[in-house]
């Protein structure tokens, strides 16, 4: 009797509400918990079918959450890590070598940049970088890697454009997919060879838990990514794979509610004099809406907005009732972080990006109205 019946004709609803989900077995538990092992039982003697031996290679909660994850990409093989620089470094380490070359974003994720300029390079990888807007320099690269929406710029690189030049050059493409997930955008429909993603976000969403995976349609690469996880042990603790797939349940109604607020939240920004510039992919009018509308689902609920400066951010969150200052995004409440504290971006004092909650749209409006009138009062 199998439980698992969902197909590529069913809606995102349906797919993540029952991703991962096993086969029935009568007796045993609907929703399984996670596995706590580092060790099993093995037969006496080897041979016999493949079983779980220790807990680095694989694990059974690892699994499901992979399979969940593969579900939500329309097959894919997917290896789960511990976060998501665990992933983008099995995708940088893991594949490139001495004389090879990759292309990162300038104005993306800030970690992954000083790990590719500072270790990679020692490793004789030539580091290259590039807006996400492009232009690229894929002659002679070996690896783009690409981040669309940009955190925190929200810019949208063009999928398709970008993943058909890098072919075209012989240069394998993986793509950040954290701020959009995999029911905001299928890289790998777009072209590429890989999709690294940091599960801490709006995947897991609720802002306790770190996690991330890297998936592809290669079985080559997919080994080798395995391989490297293995070898370094960055492997997602079992509990927080289970958090994580537990989460999965809401993760259409999360999104849908996150992306209405973040719409809702990017109008009311564009329309007040103290804020400079807003940016949200499914704004329209926005610089990247009409790139975004060809190659994204939907477009998640995070946003940035310059604001006057760092003691305007400061009077507005301390006004707040509901939005608290947290440095990451894709959580069931609303954060905002004031980008340029960190000194990782280049980006103004009252730069913000706003991860919007899944509050009611009209309480979120209405808190933050209050809170801007409060900040521009107080001034
Ligand atoms: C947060 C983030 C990462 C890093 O993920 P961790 O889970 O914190 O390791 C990588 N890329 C993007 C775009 C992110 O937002």
């Amino acid at each position: 009797m199998s439980t698992r019946s969902t197909s590529a004709a069913h809606g995102d609803g349906t797919v993540a509400s029952h991703a991962g989900e096993r086969d029935a077995v009568l007796g045993e538990p609907a929703r399984p918990g996670p596995v706590l092992s580092s060790v099993f039982h093995l037969p006496p003697a080897p041979g016999g079918p493949a079983l779980d031996g220790y807990g680095r290679p694989d694990n059974p909660t690892y699994r499901d959450l992979e399979r969940a994850f593969s579900e939500l990409e329309g097959g894919t093989k997917v290896t789960a890590f511990a976060s998501g620089m665990a992933a983008i470094s099995a995708v940088l380490f893991g594949l490139l070598k001495a004389g090879d070359t990759v292309v990162i974003p300038s104005d993306g994720y800030y970690a992954t940049r000083p790990l590719a300029a500072d270790r990679l390079a020692a490793f004789g990888v030539t580091v290259r970088t590039a807006p996400t807007l492009g232009p690229y320099p894929v002659e002679g690269a070996t690896l783009l890697l690409l981040e669309t929406p940009s955190n925190p710029g929200m810019d949208v690189c063009d999928l398709p454009a970008v993943c058909a030049a890098a072919r075209a050059a012989g240069a394998l493409v993986a793509v950040d997919n954290t701020t959009a997930t995999p029911l905001g955008q299928r890289p790998l429909d777009l072209g590429a060879d890989l999709v690294v993603a940091s599960d801490t976000k709006a995947l897991a969403g609720h802002g306790d838990l770190l996690l991330g995976h890297v998936s592809t349609r290669d079985d080559e690469l997919a080994a080798k990514v395995r391989q490297w996880r293995t070898w370094t042990g960055s492997i997602p603790g079992p509990f927080e794979a289970w958090l994580a797939l537990r989460s999965l349940a809401t993760l259409d109604v999360r999104l849908a509610r996150q992306a209405a607020n973040a719409l809702a939240v990017a109008e009311l920004l564009s329309a007040r004099p103290e804020v400079t510039a807003v940016r949200y992919p499914g704004l329209p009018g926005d610089p990247a809406h009409e790139v975004a509308v060809r190659q994204m689902r939907r477009f998640g609920g995070v946003l940035s907005a310059e604001l006057p400066d760092a003691a305007f951010v400061e009077r507005m969150l301390a006004a707040s009732r509901l939005a608290s200052a947290v440095t990451s995004f894709g959580d069931v409440r609303t954060g905002i972080d004031r980008r340029a504290q960190w000194g990782g971006d280049d980006v103004p004092d009252g730069f913000v990006r706003i991860s919007c909650g899944i509050e009611d749209t009209e309480d979120l409006l209405a808190d933050l109205k209050a809170a801007l009138d409060a900040a521009v009062t107080a001034g």
